[in-house]
């Protein structure tokens, strides 16, 4: 069931942006992983969490 890769059609477990489960945030409903968080929360108008 192809479980090494992780991955399933339609059904994104990781940022539903690029797709990886590296560095995910799962803050304020987002699945975004942290450069994607920084991208959309820039258009969004998150600050920035450093
Ligand atoms: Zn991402």
């Amino acid at each position: 069931m192809a479980r090494d890769h992780g991955e399933y059609m339609g059904r994104t477990i990781g940022c539903r942006r690029c797709g990886r489960r590296r560095g995910m945030i799962r803050r304020h409903g987002l699945r975004l992983c942290r450069q994607c968080f920084r991208d959309v929360g820039n258009e969004i108008g998150f600050k920035k969490m450093n």
